[in-house]
């Protein structure tokens, strides 16, 4: 028997010293390690790690502002191994170039998330993909154009119009799309006219074409909009994940508290209340696993991460 100090002793090695033993290669709860490419820091070291341990998550990219860089240290110190970094800033102020730069040289692996009312083809967002290609990291942008309360506004408008043309101007800038327009344009009948589309997938939509076409694109599946789209339509989701495989990456973007749906998960947004009570990463990870061969859900929740931000277990 131990006395509470020493099992406390263990609790706290196993959560935060020992994830590529435990839960790295054989893969614990998921049957595969899993990494989540789209989790926001959370105020105090401790909330992350809970998410990660609740959900049966391996290794999470923390995405924060560019004043955050003291505090993604702190977690990384706090759990080593199992976090890394990208950073996000305004792209149309000055500074906001130069702490993009300099989040690079402190440790950031990427942009991102970034998300700002600026057109996707403009020169502002064209500064922050050419930095990208110079500082060889790839850049994460939320893409939406239907609000989700009032007055919100667009964010990286004109996906569907003009960001063909930008895959073609910045070949050597690596992209990952996520959010509303983007994985509602994977319907080729999609039209802006909701946030999150339901019913059946039309074949043919502009995502599903690019992430062919292009290289340089991939795909986060986070949040209501990746899940909303992994569950419309489970036949044309087999072959979406087939397709893509070395292209998709899990993330969760979710909020909840304890990685099994406590709080809040998808920030009150009225329109992803078929989420609300839900850990996000859970669901994303068990329509994936549902929806794929385990070759191809490995490839997705961990290896296609893996070996774009070049991180082992
Ligand atoms: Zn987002
Ligand atoms: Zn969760």
């Amino acid at each position: 028997m131990f006395n509470r100090r020493e099992f406390l002793g263990l609790v706290g090695a196993v959560t935060s010293a020992a994830p590529a033993l435990l839960r790295g290669a054989q893969g614990g709860e998921w049957g595969s390690p899993v990494f989540d490419l789209h989790f926001h820091l959370r105020g105090q070291p401790a909330a992350n790690i809970t998410h990660l341990d609740g959900a049966g998550i391996t290794k999470a990219n923390l995405l924060t502002r560019a004043a955050s860089s003291d505090q993604v240290r702190a977690v990384q110190a706090a759990a080593p191994d199992r976090f890394t970094w990208f950073c996000s800033a305004d792209p149309s102020r000055p500074e906001g170039i130069d702490a993009l730069t300099q989040s690079v040289k402190s440790g950031a692996r990427g942009f991102g998330e970034m998300k700002y009312h600026l057109a996707t083809d403009g020169p502002e967002f064209q500064r922050a993909y050419a930095l990208a290609a110079e500082l060889r990291v790839p850049i994460l942008i939320h893409f939406q154009e239907v609000d989700h309360f009032e007055n919100e506004g667009k964010w990286s408008t004109g996906f569907a119009t003009s960001f063909e043309r930008i895959l073609k101007a910045y070949p050597n800038t690596t992209f990952i799309g996520h959010a509303d327009a983007f994985w509602a344009n994977v319907s080729a009948d999609y039209r802006n006219e909701a946030a999150y589309p339901s019913g059946p997938i039309a074949a043919g939509g502009i995502t599903d074409k690019l992430l062919g076409d292009y290289p340089n694109l991939y795909g986060d599946v986070s949040a209501n909009s990746g899940n909303n789209m992994l569950s419309r339509d489970p036949e044309f989701t087999a072959g979406f994940l087939r397709r893509h495989q070395d292209k998709l990456m899990f993330g969760s973007d979710c909020g909840c508290t304890d990685g099994h749906g406590g709080g809040v998960s998808q920030g009150n947004n009225p329109a992803a209340s078929r989420l609300a009570g839900k850990c996000v990463a859970r669901e994303t990870l068990t329509v994936l696993k549902r929806s794929a061969s385990a070759d191809i859900f490995r490839k997705i929740v961990w290896g296609n991460a893996s070996a774009l931000l070049k991180f082992s277990a």
